[in-house]
């Protein structure tokens, strides 16, 4: 059975609509897949939909953006109810500032030289109210300023470079409050991609846990090879259960695609193990 519990759509910052996505999953040999977009559930119910005429089991799913010591950490919720009313008003005001945040990046990015860069992210934006870094990369990358979306993520948008606008987003304790409100299970989002030195990160597992967290992503997109080791280990040794996905986005925009991303190492309990 092929898990995937982790994938946007163009309600954030992928460029599929949730239909797609389920179509380009279930095509790629998923079984079970969760539709995962960042701090928005607007794309549920048509993924939902979607997953069951391709006869794909569905776990409904958002990616909250916490700041946690002064850094962004990505939490997912998986098994949501996507009507709890608190979670929804929860995700708006994740959402607030959004826009003026895209506007201090462009004026940033104009005095580095790049002009309109507002305008060319929006022709990528699916949801206004979700305009992300992603598309500026995206643009980025369609002006020729750098070959690849990671590439922009080394050269721009990120600390200490043109176009990093730091944001105050949701709180841990709230995302994780939303997530178990709506009857679902709080999982670290690739924990490999923070800055965190070793105590950071264990003092990150030890509130998340003590918040009523109970899973961390272990096989992802984002992690490498000797990441998965890494995190399952640590999935071991703090009891989380261990979770997989790919963070698609976009065709052939990820490191690792729906059909190459590798099984969860053996000796960890899947975050899906009581679903069925
Ligand atoms: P935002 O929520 O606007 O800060 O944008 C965050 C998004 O940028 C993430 O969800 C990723 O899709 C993308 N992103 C962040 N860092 C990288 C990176 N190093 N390489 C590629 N994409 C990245
Ligand atoms: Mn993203
Ligand atoms: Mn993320
Ligand atoms: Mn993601």
């Amino acid at each position: 059975m092929k898990v995937d519990l982790h994938c946007h759509s163009n309600v954030s910052d992928g460029v599929l609509a949730p239909a797609a996505v389920a179509a380009y999953a279930r095509k790629s040999g998923v079984d079970v897949w969760a539709l995962t977009d960042h701090d928005e559930v607007g794309g549920i119910k048509a993924a939902r939909l979607a997953a069951g005429e391709l006869g794909m089991r569905f776990v409904a799913g958002v990616e909250i953006s916490v700041t946690w010591a002064n850094e962004t950490v990505h939490i997912v919720g998986l098994q949501i109810d996507e009507d709890n009313p608190a979670l929804i008003q929860g995700l708006a005001a994740t959402r607030n500032g959004r826009q003026e945040r895209a506007r201090e990046i462009s004026a940033q990015l104009a005095d580095a030289g790049i002009p309109g860069a507002y305008e060319g992210a929006l022709r990528y934006v699916g949801n206004p109210d979700l305009i992300s870094r992603t598309h500026f990369a995206r643009y980025l990358v369609e002006i020729g300023a750098c070959g690849s979306t990671s590439e922009v993520f080394r050269k721009y948008l990120t600390e200490g470079k043109p176009g990093y606008v730091p944001h105050r987003w949701a709180t841990l304790e709230q995302a994780v409050g939303w997530i178990k409100g709506a009857g679902g299970i709080p999982v670290i989002a690739h924990p490999g991609r923070y800055p965190f030195s070793d105590t950071a990160e264990g003092a990150l597992f030890d509130e998340f846990r003590k918040l009523g967290g109970t899973a961390i992503e272990v096989v992802t997109g984002s992690h490498t090879p000797d990441q998965y080791q890494t995190y399952a280990e640590l999935a071991r040794r703090y009891g989380f259960l261990a979770s997989r996905g790919t963070d698609f986005h976009a065709p052939g925009e990820a490191r690792v695609e729906f059909a190459e991303l590798p099984p969860l190492p053996a000796g960890l309990t899947p975050v899906w193990h009581d679903w069925f």
